[in-house]
């Protein structure tokens, strides 16, 4: 039973249709995994138990019907970030301020994939609203990493990144508003995908910095990650921000990419994103890399994004500031949490001070303050003019030297559980190479590409043009197929062998 947990969702589709094995079985497999090693790894809040095997027994009955007319995720576990609304199942964002929340329609993004046929076996940890780079921010635990269980999996979405490295299932939603499916990905040595902004459909996913946030796929392979960025993408009446550009086939990009390499693509490297400070693993891995993207036929090109360095800096004015605007609906009155009072006001900041936690409440006072009447000008407006600059710095990269950008994803691999928690500004550093894509709004793609001297996996990032994500997977495909990093290696492990 257990080897059906590191299989890729290609081999899963043929062992369904095959009837080597049942949906049933896939699922009861998946959620076995996931209560053998959730007490360790802490990936998931909430495990749908009963709903998966609800689901699973009509996907199979899909399948003895009319095997070839089922959609291509039929019977596929998928993990779900907590942080996206499920009809009538509980969505908590990992704060104390949702505990109990039910919501009463589904997000987009997870009506899409289940329309496709995938099964939610449960919602997976994070950083408390999404507001972290290490997942230690939950009011639910630390998310541990399969590859070393005393280090993060990285955040936000860490839990749904753990989930698809560990085996708990072989596809995972996330959201990343400033890196957080690429870090974690890169972290767990997992492949993930921050999809262009508008490109899937923002209804649902629990708004954080609503510029900035976009869903996006978790795979164990860059063609099972296009699977699922075909079925979330497109247009969506419900989402005024997503955009009715046509959804190429993803499953092309990943042929031209097994088939043609790299040839003819040229490859920016932005000489800003290697810089002092990061480990020197992550630049030899990188680097290392790079040749191999010029051997599989690429061209590399030197590029500059000239304005990388006010990246952070940017993104800490205006993330905040879109957080606490979304975040003032939590008042005790519609949501989760309500503190007795005396009075209505009262009840509003007993509600908030018990709610959140000490990120959340950080960065609703930075957001308020960068916001407020006498500050605006000099803070907000500033970050907004500087955005400009970060996004012209990508339009020239792209419009004069290169097809895609390659860089480093995380600065460093895995830390351990409590080593930057003193520091905030410690952990914002961990978001300098990923944030700059949110803020232009790029699609962005982390892929295993290495292991530093402790065996903990490195990501390279792969950039696109606005909705080029098919350039994303054709390279990432390319460099995948070539590569012999074991991405399956802490599926394959055995339950028991996770311990702290
Ligand atoms: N680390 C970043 C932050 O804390 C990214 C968060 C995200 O992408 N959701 O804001």
């Amino acid at each position: 039973m257990n080897e059906l947990t590191s299989l890729s969702v290609a081999e899963m589709r043929r062992g369904l249709l095959s009837k080597q094995f049942s949906c049933a079985e896939l699922v009861d497999a998946h959620l076995m995994r996931i209560e053998e090693t959730n007490e360790v790894l802490n990936s998931f809040i909430t495990i749908a138990s009963d709903s998966a095997r609800k689901a699973a027994a009509q996907a199979d009955e899909a399948i003895l019907r009319d095997a070839d007319a089922t959609p291509p995720l039929t019977g596929i576990p998928v993990a779900v970030k907590d942080m996206l609304v499920t009809k009538d199942i509980e969505t908590t964002c990992a704060s104390q301020m949702l505990k109990g929340f039910i919501p009463p329609y589904q997000c987009t993004a997870v009506a899409r994939m289940c329309k496709q046929g995938g099964i939610i076996v449960g919602k997976t940890n994070l950083d408390e609203f999404a507001m972290g780079a290490s997942n230690e921010n939950s009011s639910f635990g630390p998310v541990r990493n399969p590859w070393d269980t005393k280090r993060v999996p990285g955040g936000s979405s860490g839990g749904s990144a753990v989930a698809v490295s560990a085996g708990q299932a072989p596809l995972a939603l996330g959201t990343d508003t400033g890196g957080s499916i690429r870090q974690p990905a890169s972290l767990t040595g997992v492949v993930g995908m921050k999809p262009t902004y508008g490109r899937v459909s923002r209804f649902g996913a629990v708004a954080f910095a609503s510029s900035l946030d976009q869903i996006g796929p978790f795979a164990r392979s860059v063609e099972d990650l296009a699977f699922l960025l075909q079925a979330i993408s497109g247009k969506d009446e419900n989402d005024s921000t997503s955009v009715s550009e046509p959804v190429p086939s993803f499953s092309e990009a990943i042929e031209k990419g097994s088939n043609d390499g790299l040839k003819g693509v040229r490859v920016g490297v932005p000489k800003e994103y290697f810089i002092e400070g990061m480990d020197s693993a992550v630049e030899e891995a990188v680097r290392k890399s790079l040749s191999e993207l010029e051997e599989m036929g690429a061209t590399l090109v030197e590029v500059s994004l000239p304005h990388t360095e006010l990246a952070i800096p940017t993104y800490y004015i205006l993330n905040p500031a879109e957080a606490s605007s979304n975040l003032a609906r939590y008042d005790g009155v519609r949501y989760g949490l309500r503190e007795p009072a005396k009075n209505l006001r009262e009840m509003y900041a007993k509600t908030r001070a018990k709610g959140f936690g000490p990120e959340v409440k950080r960065r609703i006072m930075i957001g308020t303050y960068v916001l407020s009447a006498g500050y605006y000008d000099a803070y907000y407006l500033k970050a907004q003019q500087i955005r400009t600059l970060i996004i012209n710095d990508f339009k020239a990269a792209f419009a004069n030297d290169c097809d895609v950008i390659a860089a480093p994803v995380s600065p460093s691999t895995a830390f351990a559980i409590g080593e930057k928690t003193d520091s905030p500004l410690q952990m914002y550093l961990a978001d300098v190479f990923t944030c700059p894509i949110n803020l232009a709004g790029l699609p962005g793609m982390s892929v295993p590409c290495g292991q530093d001297s402790n065996g903990l996996p490195i990501g390279l990032q792969f950039i696109g043009k606005p909705f080029d994500e098919a350039s994303l997977l054709r390279c990432g495909q390319a460099y995948f197929k070539q590569s012999n990093f074991d991405i399956r290696a802490m599926a394959k492990k055995s339950s028991s062998e996770f311990a702290i």
